[in-house]
């Protein structure tokens, strides 16, 4: 990182800050040649590989809308989806890596989803799994019945 005052390559950094929505960080850095501040702001900014190939930013609000429709009808509030989108971008970014794929996306949103509302989870899950036959709607309802504990921590399969 050069100072973009003398240009000098050795600058300190003195205060990190994460930007509210975790897809940039803000560094204070000040030049140890001319001692200038300065401020940086490094993106990490999340994309997706879609399956026609093509590659886009992570959209939290493309994720919402997704599962909005699988909610039509169902008693669950706007605050629960944000949530539930916010829990989604998380777990991707735990992954470390900088691009997932849209299947990758769809997965991350099936076990908050799940917590959220069943019938929700089953229409989701219909969609994005290519539900063909009333068998597979039957094992994912068996799969619910068995794992119906509401608090689980985390990944179960
Ligand atoms: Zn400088």
């Amino acid at each position: 990182m050069r100072c973009p005052f003398c240009q000098n390559i050795d600058t300190k950094v003195i205060d990190t800050r994460e930007s509210a929505h975790g897809n940039s960080i803000r560094r204070r850095r000040v030049c140890l040649q001319c001692g200038r501040r300065f401020t940086t702001i490094e993106s990490t900014q999340l994309l997706v590989l879609k399956n026609n190939g093509e590659v886009e930013p992570f959209s939290r609000d493309k994720v919402i809308n997704g599962v909005r429709r699988a909610c039509k009808g169902r008693n669950i509030s706007e605050a629960d989806l944000n949530q539930l989108g916010r829990q989604v971008e998380e777990k991707l970014r735990q992954s470390g890596t900088a691009q997932v794929t849209s299947d990758e996306v769809g997965t991350a949103v099936l076990e908050p989803l799940r917590n959220v509302d069943e019938i929700a989870y089953l229409r989701f899950a219909s969609v994005y799994r290519n539900f063909s036959t009333l068998d597979d709607f039957e094992d994912a309802i068996q799969w619910l019945r068995n794992n119906t504990n509401h608090n689980a921590p985390s990944e179960d399969r």
